[in-house]
């Protein structure tokens, strides 16, 4: 009898485990030649201190494909999946490398409808080259290795050990470089949508869920109802809601900082809250959830988008208007009159090149002028979107005069510098802020008829603590100084007989604990709106005014 031929591949067969290193290793050396080059590229990260971060990033974006792979290494599936990803690799390393572009949402929609000539006039050996020599080549080298077979179970096993031992990897790693991390992924957010593949996974994995989520285009309206509840014959109000950024509320001298950060607003009759936690932890994240009526919960689980608390008090026919300083409202005040303050050229608020806060009390009242009388005899809202203690480079958000802590980090590679000094540059961001605010007041006060100021914060800050800079962390694990702001408030004697409001009741509630869940209730609490959506249990002025 005959014996079978066994038939076999060249060499040994190789242990599943081996060929996913193989490929995380080729993939995070070769196809990220980009992400490598444009990082030695960046000031933040030179020397000896920029090897160690790269080599870092390296570890780090390896257990992160690892810990990828081991999920989907399964017997007939483990070769496809390697093919894909080097493939991707290798095409995603020749664009990224060839046109300087990086690939996110919007450039996988571009490829999807991109036509034939687009396609063939990106066609050329450079690219054929490079999907050659980083994505064929080793897929050749794939295909012939034959692969160890192992029983299901120690598969299974031995898939969860790895996937634990890559995520170890990644977390160690970055925990290890976070300081530099943290710093050059916010200033640098393009490098993010560079390393490769997963840029791409990532991206196709966001258009194709794009259907599934909220519709964005649609937004549905709120306060259809909108209408004022004023004691009759109430002369109207001016209210200034100062929208305030990056503020952490444990650096205010007024909520107990040993620095006194906040001197003139000591001198003012103030309420300041000291137990306030934010929606979110960026901009993007609180603002629309400070002016949405869903609240934190109920916000980020939303089905569609609604309008904002500017269309309540805009519908309840009061004179709204969104002053700017920042990089914008996020939609919030776009059915509203809006002003960017940042492009102007004031002198001498904006002579340093960019415009500190006090511009926008700048002409306040030519603005406020401009808005329809009818909607002015009803009351005034005004939304000051503060620049406020926007990092990193918070050298750059004070004037000179007001720049009392010394020395401060001048750079925006806050961890290049010593700790003290970014505390020192962040603290006189908040003695600025200090400064507006009172000068807010001031102008408040040049008017006769009732009026008052809020201000809270979107958000807090790291400054160093734990190697954390900045903010942004998820919310779950971001440390509080992250989510405490601060929530200060003054009302004109005036508004507080109009409305027969109590400030020790006010006062009572320093330390209760508030959120960014009370601030639309409470705003149209102070402007005197109610609509449908109008919670009275969240309005912390309503309950301490007369019935
Ligand atoms: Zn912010």
């Amino acid at each position: 009898m005959k014996k079978a031929t066994v038939l076999t591949s060249p060499g040994p067969a190789r242990h599943p485990l081996l060929l996913t290193a193989l490929a995380t290793l080729w993939l995070v050396a070769l196809p990220n030649i980009p992400l490598w080059r444009q990082l030695t590229n960046l000031p933040e990260v030179t020397g000896l201190r920029g090897l160690l971060f790269g080599l870092g990033l390296a570890c780090g974006i390896a257990g992160l494909t690892h810990a990828l792979l081991s999920l989907l290494n399964w017997r007939w599936l483990l070769k496809p999946v390697l093919t894909l990803f080097l493939l991707s690799a290798a095409s995603g390393a020749y664009f990224m490398w060839s046109y300087g572009i990086v690939i996110d949402a919007n450039m996988i929609v571009n490829v999807v409808q991109t036509d034939p000539r687009e396609a063939a006039d990106l066609l050329n050996w450079r690219l054929l080259l490079s999907l050659g020599v980083l994505g064929a080549l080793p897929v050749w080298w794939l295909w012939r290795q034959p692969v160890r077979e192992i029983p299901w179970l120690r598969q299974v096993g031995g898939n969860a050990l790895s996937f634990i031992a890559s995520v170890v990897l990644l977390v160690v790693s970055l925990m290890l470089i976070y300081q530099d991390f943290a710093s050059v992924m916010r200033n640098h957010t393009q490098l993010r949508y560079m390393i490769n593949p997963l840029n791409s996974f990532y991206a196709i994995g966001r258009v194709a869920a794009q259907p599934l989520e909220r519709d964005n285009g649609k937004i549905e309206p709120i306060g259809q109802d909108a209408r004022l509840a004023l004691p009759a014959g109430a002369a109207p109000a001016v209210v200034l809601v100062v929208v305030g950024e990056t503020a952490r509320a444990g650096n205010f001298g007024i909520n107990g900082y040993e620095r006194d950060t906040t001197p003139r607003l000591a001198r003012e009759d103030i309420v300041s809250l000291r137990n306030v936690w934010s929606c979110g932890t960026s901009t993007a994240a609180s603002l629309p959830c400070m002016f949405s009526h869903l609240g934190k919960e109920a916000y980020e689980k939303r089905s569609s988008n609604h309008e904002s608390l500017l269309d309540v008090l805009h519908r309840a026919g009061l004179a709204v208007v969104w002053v700017d300083n920042q990089s914008g409202c996020k939609g919030i005040c776009a059915r509203v009159p809006s002003i960017s303050t940042t492009a102007l050229k004031v002198s001498p608020h904006c002579d340093g090149g960019e415009c500190h806060d006090e511009v926008m009390l700048h002409e306040l009242d030519k603005r406020i002028a401009e808005l329809p009388a009818e909607r002015r005899a009803k009351g005034v809202v005004v939304f000051m979107h503060q620049m406020g203690s926007h990092g990193p480079a918070y050298h750059k958000r004070v004037p000179p005069a007001f720049k009392r802590f010394q020395p401060e980090c001048a750079s925006n590679a806050l961890q290049q510098c010593e700790r003290q000094q970014v505390v020192n540059a962040y603290d006189n961001t908040i003695a600025y802020t200090d400064h507006f605010l009172a000068e807010s007041i001031a102008w408040l006060k040049k008017h006769s008829g009732p009026s008052a100021l809020i201000y809270v914060a979107d958000h807090g800050e790291s400054l160093g603590e734990n190697n954390l800079y900045l903010h942004g962390l998820p919310y779950a694990i971001a440390p509080d100084v992250q989510k405490r702001v601060p929530w200060i408030t003054w009302i004109s004697p005036a508004l507080a007989q109009q409305r027969g409001l109590r400030k020790s009741c006010l006062q009572d509630k320093q330390m209760a604990p508030i959120s960014h869940d009370h601030y639309f209730h409470s705003v149209m609490g102070m402007t005197g709106a109610r609509s449908a959506e109008y919670r009275a249990e969240l309005d912390i002025y309503g309950s301490c005014m007369a019935p």
